[in-house]
């Protein structure tokens, strides 16, 4: 819950804004982000200052992309009982994915504690370099702005292939530049502000360009783009009309 919610909702409540997560109607949604130059200069999607957060359940623009996909596409039947592997699972898309969706959700991230108060309770540690799970175990993967804190993407992304059963979906988003052919990765001595003045973000190791999609089919997923229609829905959910959801089927 935001701290917003505590304020009387004669102020927020509106038709300017819906959160497909919560169903939350506001006037607004709060700010966040940053506005680096580089953000600006790369035109970099999914980062920047911009007023996306719903009040009532913080999801971001970012975590209603993902909603929109998955209400859009699936029944709340179709994916009853299918495996979920959540990372940094943000606390009001899980509880999408378990109470609307009926998924069996298995939330993890790299630290606990950090998760914990984020995110709640029953979450894994885990290294998304190094997974503790079986082959083939999961139906769906949804690492929403993850692969680009990992230490090493490309061992990220196959172990999230590797997890998949076959035709398994991974949802895989980032920052993205399509000004950059190839994605950049941080130098072993840079520091919070050299990462901020070429990555856009002080804990982020790469910025990922338009090479991103090849990154994701080396390891044996097919990528696939999906965009939500520039509509007014679209406006009212506060989505960037520039950022498709990336979506990829283990082959
Ligand atoms: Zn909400």
């Amino acid at each position: 819950m935001h701290l917003y919610s505590f304020i009387p909702s004669v102020f927020t409540k509106g038709n300017l804004c819906h959160c497909n997560i919560c169903g939350y109607k506001a006037k607004f949604f709060l700010k966040r982000g940053h506005d680096f130059p580089i953000i600006k200069a790369l035109e970099i999607i999914g980062a920047g200052k911009r007023n996306v957060d719903c009040i009532q359940c913080g999801s971001s623009d970012r975590d209603r992309l993902i909603a929109a996909y998955f209400l859009s596409e699936y029944n709340n039947n179709q994916l009853a009982e299918k495996k979920l592997l959540h990372i940094a699972p943000e606390k009001a898309l899980s509880k999408l994915f378990k109470n609307t969706f009926h998924m069996q959700v298995t939330a993890a991230d790299a630290k606990i504690g950090y998760a914990q108060f984020l995110y709640g309770k029953n979450v894994l540690e885990i290294d998304l370099c190094q997974l503790p799970f079986q082959s083939a175990t999961f139906d769906v993967v949804v690492a929403n702005h993850v692969l680009e804190h990992v230490s090493n993407a490309s061992t990220a992304i196959s172990e999230i292939a590797r997890v998949l059963k076959p035709n398994g979906i991974a949802i895989t988003q980032v920052p993205l530049s399509k000004k950059i052919k190839q994605s950049i990765e941080a130098l072993p001595h840079w520091d919070k502000q050299d990462k901020i003045n070429h990555l856009g973000q002080s804990d982020h190791l790469r910025l990922f360009g338009e090479d991103f999609a090849n990154k994701l089919s080396e390891h044996g997923l097919k990528p696939d783009f999906w965009q939500y229609p520039p509509n007014n829905e679209m406006v009212q959910l506060g989505l960037n009309a520039n950022e498709s959801l990336l979506k990829s089927v283990k082959m």
